[in-house]
């Protein structure tokens, strides 16, 4: 495992926001008990069974425990809850601790273990049978199951329930004593066969299990269970405030009533809940992300696709993200899924001021200047750092004669609107020079294999002499110089958003292209021998770091994140996107629900009524779906349409949005044609809606590419690439288009600085126009702020 340079283990969470701003039920109840002075001293825990690696979702519970103990002058410790013999292991125990470290905590004290507890348990075991409040139960599992009754109807007191307190010691002995076998015998609280709370209904505290425990051995035989254990380590460890996830709620009632049973002197541990995290696009349950590593869906613990700790940092990602995230989430009371989007912009506002920006092509195809002077190889100055990061530095790219630029970034045959490289079309090749494309050059087989362009030998830095405009950049490398890299790209590692919901096999949902290697990429000269752990900015592709297995030949690197911002989506507070939302479909309800009414009149098909099967369908769009009325019927009501939404839905997650596109803009696009006679199905609408949702094109390009599917010119993402259609959100890429447009309208620049401050709309235009309106028109206006500001 590659140590962290970029962190010091120690160092305090001064990248979080101000303490004072932080305002949520979990801060009030500990601003509250210290008020009333119910606790001094604040101490929390993080107590992981040491069953499986932590993943995100364990990470903002990390976060939270620690940070408030920090934010309220407590300490927070670490205990590792190993009470199931069968699952547990060293060897969690050590990538826990590690990854805890990593996220940048230092636990308070030794490393605690509640198998270190079991003799203090025990005791309390017999304590609770003195007093009349435990019974050993010899009944079978099943039976002890069946006398619980169920909600409508009390439970059956077990014939062991009035043993004597003597008989119940003896037994008890016998237990723990390794004299009895599995299964024979249980210890249960006394507490109320009638609770209203099944939970309360004589809970289990102690069962028998001979099996070999990693840090107990084989002697130990009796294994506290959950309910009994987590409250009692709680009240040994000292600890004030125990936050746990919602679905301990009803167990709060147990917990507070063994701390009562077992007289604990105050103060006394309180549980808390909040909401668990859930990321789309992932699992998190332990139990199946084992299962992903043990059936080699994925290459370990540690591979980048998956959602572990361990994972994330071979993946690039930095502790302060992984803390900002946890935090900007915040605690909430009610569980939701949250859109990984969010979570990708974290990372991105983390690493765009930590990695410099570096070239390299991933899928190389060579260009030969012509008319460059013989074998001369020119040392070009290129920034590290895009203006807006507040940092300086450049280094040197070699160029020359033959360089490599991206497969993708030529057309043979480019459609409209296309700024990158076609014969007889020019590009600017980033902080190099303007160059146009004069021959291709193929192999027997057809295959492009060399472009030939001529350089305009004037327009060193990209600027043409002449102040003629060229919209596209694209990136390169010498073809002489640039070193050998192996690129991993990583993707979701699931295809729907949410794999475990739908019942079913959650691996059926794996995307089986969640990986992509390319092996023959190549880097500029000075990422030669870029350590393990060395992140960088490639200029167009996305933040890369180099593994931790890299040893230079090449030189290996995951990507971390692409550069596709979806700031809009996320810039708001949760609530606000929220209500928003909201405000936005009940608009949109309302405006398909008017069309709707209108082809229903239209159609002659008024208050249609459905058959049995076309209800069921309907119904299931209503409930399950949450889909409005009109829309789950106009779609049940034509089998073709609801298999259509359905293959949609299947791939975007979001019903609402899909319906909305399955229903409207298709109807916009594609009038009456039968859905029969499109050129794509289902799924590629999915894909298009997803593309919108995750804010990677803009809704109205969104319709662009429904228009150019509909005419049958290819996939979404082919379009959208073809198009050049992406949100340019990286001010890196927009500079050169905002250096263009100044030096192509140099007098208006002269009469803006003179006073003319109306002409800032018109720049803005000429940029979005260049950009053919994918530019954040944010974005576009701090840059051009920024530029005509400043010289
Ligand atoms: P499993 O995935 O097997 O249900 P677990 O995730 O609950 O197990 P633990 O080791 O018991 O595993 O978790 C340790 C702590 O982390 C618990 O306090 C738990 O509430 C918290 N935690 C676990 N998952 C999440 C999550 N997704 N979001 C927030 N907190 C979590
Ligand atoms: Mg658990």
């Amino acid at each position: 495992m590659s140590e962290e340079t970029t962190h010091a283990p120690d160092e305090p969470s001064d990248t979080l926001r101000d303490d004072s701003a932080r305002d949520d039920f979990i801060r009030d109840k500990v601003r509250a008990d210290l008020a009333s002075s119910r606790v001094e001293h604040v101490v929390t825990r993080f107590p992981p069974e040491p069953n499986g690696y932590l993943h995100i979702g364990h990470a903002k519970a990390i976060v939270l425990s620690f940070e408030v103990a920090r934010e309220f002058g407590g300490v927070c410790r670490l205990r590792f809850d190993d009470t199931n013999p069968e699952t547990e292991d060293i060897e969690y125990v050590e990538a826990i601790e590690r990854d805890v470290r990593w996220l940048g905590y230092t636990w308070d004290g030794p490393t605690r273990f509640a198998s270190d507890y079991f003799e203090q348990l025990a005791e309390w075991g017999e304590k609770l049978i003195r007093d009349g409040k435990a019974y050993v139960d010899r009944s079978s599992e099943d039976e002890i199951r069946a006398g619980r009754g169920s909600i409508t109807e009390p439970g059956t007191p077990s014939p062991d329930r009035d043993l004597s307190v003597d008989d119940n010691l003896e037994l008890f002995r016998q237990m723990r004593a390794g004299e009895m076998p599995d299964g024979a015998a249980v210890l249960r609280a006394k507490i109320d066969m009638a609770a209203a709370n099944m939970l309360m209904r004589d809970p289990l505290l102690f069962r028998i299990r001979h099996a070999h425990h990693y840090r107990r051995g084989d002697a130990w035989c009796i294994y506290p269970m959950y309910d009994y254990a987590h409250c009692l380590e709680d009240a040994i460890e000292g600890v004030t405030h125990s936050f746990c996830t919602l679905e301990f709620e009803n167990n709060r009632e147990i917990y507070d009533w063994l701390i009562e049973a077992v007289e604990i002197e105050p103060p006394r541990p309180e549980q808390t809940e909040f909401a668990r995290l859930s990321l789309g696009f992932t699992v998190m349950s332990k139990r199946k992300l084992l299962q992903l590593v043990t059936d080699q869906h994925v290459a370990g613990w540690d591979d980048p696709r998956m959602p572990t700790i361990s994972g994330l940092r071979r993946r690039g990602v930095t502790p302060e993200a992984i803390r900002r995230f946890a935090e900007d989430v915040g605690v909430a009371k009610r569980n939701n899924v949250i859109d990984i989007a969010r979570f990708e912009h974290a990372i991105r506002d983390d690493l765009n001021h930590r990695a410099p920006r570096r070239l390299a092509v991933l899928d190389p195809i060579e260009i030969e200047l012509e008319n460059w002077p013989g074998d001369h190889v020119e040392q070009l100055e290129a920034d590290d750092w895009p203006r807006d990061v507040p940092k300086d530095g450049t280094r040197a790219v070699p160029f020359g004669r033959r360089l490599l630029v991206e497969r993708e970034d030529f057309a043979e045959d480019p459609p409209e609107g296309w700024h990158r490289l076609a014969l007889g079309r020019e590009v600017r090749l980033r902080y190099a020079y303007v160059v146009e494309c004069t021959e291709v050059v193929r192999d027997t087989a057809g295959r492009v294999t060399t472009l030939r362009c001529r350089v305009d030998l004037k327009s060193r830095g990209g600027k043409t002499a002449d102040g003629r405009s060229v919209p596209g950049t694209i990136h390169w490398v010498s073809a002489d110089h640039s070193v050998p890299l192996e690129a991993r790209l990583y993707d979701r590692l699931f295809r729907v958003e949410q794999p475990d919901a739908t019942g079913g096999d959650f691996l059926q949902h794996l995307n089986p292209e969640s990986l992509v290697v390319h092996t023959d990429a190549r880097a500029e000269p000075s990422l030669a021998g870029a350590a393990p752990g060395t992140r960088v900015q490639l200029e167009r592709l996305g933040y890369f770091v180099v593994d931790q297995d890299s040893a230079g030949d090449p030189l290996v690197m995951n990507r971390t994140v692409t550069l596709r911002d979806t700031w809009a989506k996320v810039a708001q507070t949760a609530d606000a996107r929220e209500a928003a939302a909201r405000a936005q479909r009940r608009a949109e309800e309302k405006k398909a629900y008017k069309e709707a009414q209108r082809r229903q009149s239209e159609a002659g098909d008024d208050g249609v009524t459905l058959s049995a099967d076309e209800e069921r369908i309907a119904a299931r769009y209503r409930d399950a779906l949450g889909l409005a009325e009109h829309d789950a019927t106009l779609l049940a009501r034509h089998a073709e349409r609801a298999e259509f939404f359905d293959a949609a839905h299947g791939i975007c997650s979001d019903a609402h949005a899909v319906a909305r596109w399955a229903i409207n803009e298709l109807r916009g696009a594609a009038g009456d044609r039968p859905l029969s006679e499109l050129p794509f199905e289902g799924a590629a609408l999915g894909r298009l809606v997803a593309l919108v949702e995750d804010g990677a094109i803009t809704a109205a390009a969104g319709k662009e590419v429904l228009a150019a599917m509909v005419a049958g010119e290819g996939t979404p993402e082919g379009i959208v690439d073809a198009r050049n259609l992406r949100r340019i959100d990286d001010a890196g890429a927009l500079e050169p288009t905002i250096d263009a447009v100044l030096a192509a309208n140099a007098g208006q620049v002269a009469a803006y600085r003179g006073g003319k401050t109306a002409l800032f709309g018109f720049f803005i235009g000429q940029v979005m126009q260049q950009t053919g309106g994918t530019a954040d028109p944010q974005m576009v206006r701090r840059l051009l702020t920024e530029r005509l500001d400043a010289d």
